[in-house]
């Protein structure tokens, strides 16, 4: 059975038996993020939460699946008090990380918009890849100022993955030169969704990327093998890119 990566996970709140199923359905390789499990009221808590998902990776191992780590203050996740001294523990964890993530912006808050150019300059001094949530509100408004925002980083194109998208934003994204993520969720898309964005922009598809974004809300932890038998059953030529090899060298 072909191995696949799920590029964007919460492992720190899923149960164990999610971690089983989906080394049982190939899915062997995951980058667990941190997120917003909870509101954190200054950067020790959020510091907490970033030990969860370094420990959830470990755990992973049990299983066979080797769960690669992202840390990083997600727009709905900014600490109330200690955004600085957050920022400098996320320098001092970049060479231990795989990636920086997830961040982005949910409302675009001029709060929001510091935080992740922050992040995206810190994570480009080290040429650690990013991972950029965008929201579900879908707000056009919001889209292009992450992507306006990435653009004025120092980030390069090629290490950064947006998030999320739909097929109304995976051409900007794409444009950009970029790497694109689909998430296989419900509220989000598909798998059949997911498998006609891939089939539409095949001559990128070594740079897409496809997800669960697994977290508390309602998931699908087997979205990622889904869409690979899906796209084997029509014949895709590149599917070990799209559900595995453009992450592995990501990160
Ligand atoms: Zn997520």
């Amino acid at each position: 059975m072909l191995a696949k990566f799920d590029s964007h996970v919460h492992l720190d709140v899923r149960p164990e038996d999610d971690v089983r199923r989906m080394s049982l359905a190939g899915i062997r390789y995951v980058l667990t993020l941190a997120h917003d499990p909870m509101p954190f009221r200054n950067h020790e808590a959020l510091m907490g939460h970033w030990e969860a998902v370094q420990s959830a990776a470990e755990d992973a191992s049990e299983y066979l699946v080797d769960a690669r780590i992202g840390l990083g203050i997600h727009p709905r996740a900014v600490p109330e008090q200690g955004i600085e001294e957050a920022l400098r523990a996320l320098e001092s964890r970049l060479d231990d990380i795989d990636a920086v993530g997830e961040v982005g912006l949910e409302k675009a808050t001029d709060q929001e918009v510091e935080v992740l150019r922050e992040q995206l300059d810190l994570a480009a001094t080290e040429d650690v890849p990013v991972v950029v949530h965008t929201p579900r509100s879908r707000d056009p408004k919001v889209i292009s100022r992450i992507l306006e925002t990435v653009k004025e980083s120092d980030a390069d194109p090629e290490l950064v993955v947006v998030d999320h998208l739909d097929e109304k934003f995976l051409d900007a994204v794409l444009g950009e030169g970029f790497n694109a993520g689909i998430t296989v969720q419900p509220g989000k898309a598909t798998v059949e969704e997911a498998v006609e964005m891939v089939l539409e922009h095949r001559e990128d598809s070594d740079r897409i990327l496809i997800n669960s974004d697994a977290s508390r809300a309602p998931s699908n932890v087997l979205a990622v093998a889904e869409v690979a038998l899906e796209l084997e059953r029509r014949g895709f030529d590149d599917v070990e890119a799209v559900v595995r090899d453009n992450a592995l060298q990501l990160f």
